[in-house]
């Protein structure tokens, strides 16, 4: 059967021209020196395209861009950020494992220090952008502790081999990372983190990047729904006239409303430095399931041709199953709003 993902390489550069990567990060560096909420637009907009295009984005800025701005040396910073927020590098982000996806805290992944390299081992799966130039990895050092290392594509025993047989966000390159025996340069080592708090940090950031992006999907679902529902004609009138199928359409724009809400005020708090993390599991949650239903409903407004790669509606659909699971399941942002609300930690 034919199922080959195919990875637009070229949007890359494209992505940067247009000042997708980074948008949020500091001009000095140079980046966009925008503020959240533009940089959630952005999410948007490339989402209403496909989610592993805005995937793409996503990664680069919040997951590679911002660990190194946020916990890197200043050297760090002016080494690698101009040259990612431009697309010359392409970068990923290592953190879930064959043995750890829910509980990154318990990653197997780890590294010694020889004196004048460190030796890193183990493997990262599920890592999106993994053509990437570079991976921002996260490991334990002899003692336990999680630190984040920059780990370069032709590093000798580092290999990326390829995830087939996605259905699911299938313009978006998934694969593993694999060390064996990494020699990797100390001046790697992003120096101004310790802990699970530094690769959580991250996604919060990203997290906050897909309630807006999976809005996208969402709008794209609706307004194709829309269009075709004052196109078909069933019974001698366009189905938009039926009062079910205005249910349908009254309910997507009332959802996208209050969630396009949610995400905006997200970002007002987050321009002011006030946005937690257990608002931003809320946000992503409650926009997954939305643009979901949205899907779900649309492809029915398009009958039979709701199936086919004629309508985005089933690649949104499709692609929207990764974004529900990815960056925290929608469960376990369930878990972080019933811990934000009563105290109580129900994950163990
Ligand atoms: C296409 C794609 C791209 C990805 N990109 C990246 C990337 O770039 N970098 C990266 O590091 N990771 C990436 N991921 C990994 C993603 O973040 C994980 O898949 C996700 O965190 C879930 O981990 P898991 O798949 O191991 O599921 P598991 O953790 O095994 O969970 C399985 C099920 O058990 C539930 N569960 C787990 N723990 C609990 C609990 N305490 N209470 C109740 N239910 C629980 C979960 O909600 C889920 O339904 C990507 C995943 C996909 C599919």
């Amino acid at each position: 059967m034919h199922n080959v993902p195919i990875f637009p390489k070229h949007i890359v550069k494209e992505l940067g021209e247009i000042g997708a990567f980074g948008p949020s990060l500091p001009a000095e560096y140079g980046c966009g020196g925008l503020d959240e909420i533009s940089y959630g637009i952005i999410m948007q907009e490339l989402e209403r395209c496909d989610s592993g295009i805005r995937s793409t984005a996503s990664m680069q800025s919040s997951l590679v861009m911002y660990p190194i701005y946020k916990y890197g040396s200043e050297e760090q910073r002016k080494k690698y950020l101009p040259k990612l927020a431009k697309g010359e590098l392409f970068g990923c982000f290592g953190l879930t494992e064959p043995n750890h996806g829910s509980n990154p805290a318990g990653m197997e992944t780890r590294f010694e220090d020889k004196g004048d390299h460190y030796l890193l081992n183990g493997a990262k799966m599920w890592i999106s952008n993994a053509l990437a130039d570079i991976a921002v990895v996260w490991a334990k050092n002899e003692n336990g502790k999680i630190k984040g290392l920059m780990v370069e594509r032709g590093m000798e025993g580092f290999s990326t081999p390829t995830t087939h047989g996605k259905w699911s966000l299938r313009a978006s390159c998934t694969g593993e990372l694999v060390f064996n025996n990494v020699r990797v340069p100390k001046e790697n080592l992003l120096p101004n983190v310790e802990g699970i708090k530094g690769p959580l940090g991250c996604l919060s950031t990203a997290r906050y990047g897909i309630a807006w992006g999976a809005i996208g999907a969402a709008l794209d679902c609706y307004d194709t729904a829309l269009r075709y529902a004052k196109e078909r004609i069933q019974f001698g009138k366009p189905i938009g006239q039926f009062q079910l199928q205005q249910k349908k359409l009254a309910e997507m724009i009332t959802e996208i409303t209050k969630a396009q809400l949610l995400v905006w005020r997200l970002g007002v708090l987050k321009n002011e430095g006030k946005a937690t993390p257990g608002q931003i599991s809320m946000a992503k949650r409650n926009s997954c399931e939305i643009a979901l239903d949205v899907a779900r409903e649309a492809r029915q407004m398009l009958g039979g041709m709701g199936i086919t790669g004629e309508y985005p509606v089933m690649r949104h659909l499709m692609n929207l199953e990764t974004v529900i699971t990815y960056e925290g399941t929608h469960d376990i942002h369930l878990l972080i709003t019933g811990h934000d609300v009563t105290g109580l930690d129900a994950f163990k």
